[in-house]
């Protein structure tokens, strides 16, 4: 921090910020003036490196002028154009690249602003799917505990985060959730992958609709095939596949978020790709534009969008669901120009090729004190601590707080810090991050409860966070 110039804090007293301790970060505040390639200038001009890509959502680097030539131009051009009963071209084109890029068969794409909107625009296709289709009891949508949607309604009621939804009431009637893989998961060091591949977990999704439910009356099961919010939580090899399987053998639609794990997160264009599992349904956002411009988007197999085209009246609106900024002109152009990078600069193949060194790093972290638990995958890692009785999350925050202090940029949520460089990392910026992350919980553990500067976060109940 300079000596000689003092940094000008803005007034913070209006700006309610979101999934943050306000009063924590106004004595502590943690403020970026700038960014490039894979760092973050903060307002007291240290470089700092951004170990989460933003927010999961910067995986092509910041900074990048082609995106913002092209948004600049787009602006400059056609600022808006109504997305309702009009359009305009590049909404057209966005969805076909979009298209390409997903998995074969989800070529069919809804344009949302965000994953949170991705996810409740997926859960209102399943279910207006099922009615188009004749089967309007078919209503029921199923989640998984730990599971995070985003934050609107239908988003919190299958997500499996109690801390988002108890402090808004009744939420979504007809919602069950499942275990997830956290106890079987691939790459923990705490238990382990079983024999059968996560096939009996599975199959406990199959018992819970046939003995709770009726599986009739099932319309969509949602999960992210590696859960980022709940820490990590990469599944082994047969859980998808089974999941598969028994929504195919019962008409019930499975939709993947993949709003981290689209666009290279795990090595592969989706986690659809890497679990070679094809949902029916995939929803992403965050990567598709770089994270520049808010833009979600939902895939859909043809089959369910032709379903809507053929049995809807005629002259009908098939769908009556949008929003204003629905494919609006700049978030087409950024999402463009972000899947020219991806094809230029092949960043999925690049952070495959990066996965095992990261992989490494992460683990080294191994026999630290508090480190309970290290999952990984592709170009993300979870790093789970000891829970401090009656502090859930305290060691993390204080972590990530020492961690800023430090120069790198971590996530954490709950009891985990959470790792996913943009995928232009370099290989000492990796190991800096793991470095820094190991004198980081050094210095946290030797400091014990003096050293969680975290009692007002503590007072806020909400732990858990995206
Ligand atoms: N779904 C998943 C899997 C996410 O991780 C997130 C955000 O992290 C969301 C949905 C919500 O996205 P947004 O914050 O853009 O609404």
């Amino acid at each position: 921090m300079s000596q000689s110039s003092p940094i000008k804090l803005p007034n913070m007293s209006n700006y309610w910020m979101p999934f943050t301790a306000n009063r924590q970060f106004r004595s502590m505040p943690r403020l970026f003036k700038a960014a490039k390639g894979n760092y973050f200038t903060s307002i007291d001009d240290r470089q700092i490196l951004d170990g989460t890509a933003g927010l999961w959502c910067v995986p092509a680097g910041h900074g990048r002028t082609e995106i913002a030539t092209a948004v600049g131009n787009q602006l400059l051009t056609l600022d808006y154009a109504p997305a309702f009963q009009s359009s305009h071209p590049l909404a057209f084109e966005a969805a076909e690249r979009v298209a390409a890029y997903m998995p074969e068969g989800l070529d069919r794409i809804f344009f949302t602003n965000s994953g949170s909107e991705s996810a409740d625009t997926a859960l209102k296709i399943a279910l207006a799917y099922h009615r188009v289709c004749g089967n309007p009891l078919r209503n029921k949508l199923i989640g998984r505990e730990r599971g995070y949607h985003g934050v609107n309604f239908g988003g919190i009621a299958v997500g499996g985060i109690a801390g988002n939804r108890k402090a808004f009431g009744n939420g979504l009637a007809g919602v069950d959730h499942i275990r997830n893989p956290l106890d079987i998961a691939k790459n923990a060091f705490t238990k382990g992958v079983p024999a059968d591949g996560g096939v009996a977990l599975a199959n406990e999704f199959e018992q819970r609709i046939l003995t709770l439910h009726d599986p009739s009356t099932i319309a969509a099961l949602i999960v992210e095939p590696m859960q980022g919010s709940a820490g990590v939580v990469v599944p082994p090899a047969g859980y998808l596949k089974r999941l598969r399987e028994i929504c195919t053998q019962y008409g019930i639609l499975l939709i993947f978020d993949e709003v981290i794990t689209g666009f290279g997160r795990l090595g592969t264009k989706f986690g659809a790709d890497y679990f070679d599992v094809i949902p029916d349904i995939i929803t992403c956002a965050k990567g598709l534009t770089n994270g520049v411009v808010p833009m979600g988007a939902v895939a859909v197999k043809r089959e369910i969008y032709d379903a809507f085209m053929e049995k809807s009246p005629a002259g009908a609106i098939e769908l009556p669901h949008g929003y204003t900024y629905s494919a609006i002109p700049i978030a087409c152009a950024a999402a463009i120009a972000t899947l020219n990078i991806f094809a230029a600069e092949r960043l999925e193949d690049r952070a495959a090729g990066l996965s095992a060194y990261f992989e490494q790093a992460a683990h080294s972290l191994k026999g630290l004190p508090m480190v309970k638990d290290i999952r990984n995958i592709g170009l993300v890692a979870g790093i789970e601590f000891e829970v401090i009785a009656g502090k859930a999350g305290a060691m993390a925050f204080a972590t990530y707080l020492k961690c800023f202090e430090m120069g790198i940029h971590v996530r954490f949520t709950g009891d985990i810090i959470a790792i996913s460089p943009p995928l232009t990392i370099e290989k000492h910026e990796i190991d800096r991050i793991f470095n820094t992350l190991a004198d980081a919980i050094k210095s946290v553990a030797a400091a014990g409860e003096v050293g969680l500067d975290a009692s007002n976060y503590l007072k806020n109940e909400q732990v858990w966070a995206m």
